[in-house]
């Protein structure tokens, strides 16, 4: 029986992370990882494979990025914990102990409970077998494909099978695409996008039955009274409704868990002694007002990992909750979004005020200048800035970031109404215009709050 400082089980974004930087700060920590499938992947590329864009091989990680810093890979699952012990036993029966356990185990997709969904034509995106079972249908004459669930999964494989020359259905629930990352006013360009590449769009529509012939789906029944019918030998349906915590393992402990994952206090801590988690398999808190929220990004996993390498390392830290910046691609539009939505908050009880920003990429006058807009969402009550969205035809993360930060730090309308901004003609807007700033003044105007100009904001200058 080993015995090692450090297990984690999960060898994803949260495992990877966690396993480096424990091992820059405490060289000498002994640290076994079980990670049963024979990548890591960059999920993050995935439709870009399936598009054809990229090769397979370039979204896979090497395990080097673990085994070069001198931790043990081993190629197993993990089937069981006894926590009061301190031990773990992998799939051929090897018992491990260990001083602290890092929970990294991730999500997997959510298979709905239609019936026709277990079915050998409908598809998951997340393993190496999904991207495979979908690559190997479009290449042997796929020519219809649906997709279940407008969020950026479902999104972005739509986009992808249009590419490969597939008729496109995308289907979903809510009111509009992207409905986690952004409200419905800001979808309209986005679904006229995808409508111009020939997508067919349902929205406020649901899956009835997935109607089968064998092992496979030839029909897909709407809500919305539409029948769609599939070659059951070549076209496939996708299912992108969402991701499940993959914590099966601790259903019989006395790990405290919600429905979407593993409760970790600021410093990545669970209420067991000596075991930490991060990543997809956690339950997340909005930083905004402490509630539970989703947040199944990598780049929460990554902060996560950190935070509790840190700790464990003696070093401190801590993470206040999650803001959840975000970004996709709808065709050319990209689309970047932190915080609440105004349909979140005002959900969540709280009172909001909008500002809207619209300005273009580049100075109006240079060749290729697009439009750019803004929304910014805040407290109506204290002003404080609780959310934003970005569309652009240019990258919409550095502006999403800007805002991230205002929100971490507190700030209001009016404060970040000052932002001081940079402007070149290959690069930004006028001088005289941040469609950031102009979201902020326009949500002070509607509150009716008179606002001195903005420093840089005379309009004009420079033109
Ligand atoms: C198609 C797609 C696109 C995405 N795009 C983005 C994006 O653009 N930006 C972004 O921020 N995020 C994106 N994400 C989300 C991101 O990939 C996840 O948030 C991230 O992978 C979570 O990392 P993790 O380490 O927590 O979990 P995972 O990456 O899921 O890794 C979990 C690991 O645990 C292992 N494991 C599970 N159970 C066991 C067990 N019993 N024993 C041993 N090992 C086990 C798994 O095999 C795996 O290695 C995307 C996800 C998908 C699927």
């Amino acid at each position: 029986m080993e015995k090692r400082d450090v297990v984690i089980i999960g060898g994803g974004p949260a495992g990877i992370t966690f396993a480096r930087k424990l091992k820059k700060l405490k060289p000498d920590v002994s640290i076994t990882m079980f990670r049963p499938e024979p990548h890591s992947m960059v999920c993050c590329a995935i439709p870009y494979v399936i598009e054809g864009l990229i090769d397979a091989s370039k979204v896979q990680k090497r395990d080097e990025l673990v085994t070069d810093v001198g931790v043990d890979l081993i190629r197993h699952n993990v089937i069981s914990v006894d926590f009061e012990n301190k031990q773990v036993v992998d799939d051929v029966g090897e018992t491990y102990l260990y001083e602290t356990l890092f929970i990294a185990t991730g999500a997997s997709p959510v298979r709905p409970p239609i019936s026709g969904a277990e079915s050998s034509n409908v598809f998951t995106v997340k393993t190496g077998q999904d991207i495979t079972g979908i690559i190997d249908r479009i290449e042997n004459g796929a020519k219809r494909a649906i997709v279940i669930g407008a969020g950026a999964i479902g999104v972005e494989q739509a986009q992808a099978y249009q590419v490969r020359g597939i008729e496109t259905w995308l289907i979903d629930m809510a009111s509009h695409a992207l409905p986690n990352m952004i409200d419905k006013d800001m979808s309209v360009p986005l679904h006229a996008a995808l409508e111009g590449k020939g997508a067919h769009l349902a929205f406020n529509t649901q899956v009835e039955a997935l109607e089968t012939v064998g092992s496979s789906v030839r029909q897909v029944r709407l809500s919305n009274g539409d029948a769609i019918d599939l070659d059951p030998g070549k076209d496939f349906v996708c299912l992108a409704v969402g991701m499940k915590p993959d914590v099966d393992l601790f259903l019989d402990s006395d790990l405290t868990m919600t429905r979407d994952g593993i409760v970790v206090d600021s410093q990545m801590m669970t209420n067991i002694p000596d075991v930490y988690a991060a990543g997809d398999c956690c339950s997340f808190y909005s930083a905004i007002d402490k509630v539970e929220i989703g947040g199944k990004l990598a780049t929460n996993a990554v902060p996560m990992a950190k935070i509790a390498a840190s700790v464990l390392a003696g070093k401190g830290g801590e993470l206040k909750g999650f803001y959840n910046g975000a970004a996709t691609c709808v065709e050319d539009w990209r689309i970047a979004s932190t915080g609440l939505t105004e349909t979140v908050a005002v959900s969540r009880g709280i009172d909001t005020v909008c500002g809207y920003g619209e300005t273009t990429t580049l100075f109006p006058m240079m060749p290729g200048a697009e439009t750019l807009k803004v929304k910014i969402v805040a407290s109506r009550k204290t002003q404080q800035i609780i959310g934003a969205q970005v569309l652009s035809k240019l990258s919409t993360t550095d502006k999403i970031d800007i805002i991230t930060l205002a929100i971490q730090q507190s700030m209001s309308l009016k404060e970040l109404s000052k932002l001081s901004y940079s402007a070149q003609p290959w690069q930004s807007s006028l001088p005289s215009r941040s469609a950031i700033v102009e979201a902020c003044e326009n949500a002070l105007e509607t509150l009716d709050i008179q606002e001195e100009p903005a420093q840089n904001a005379e309009a004009g200058e420079c033109e």
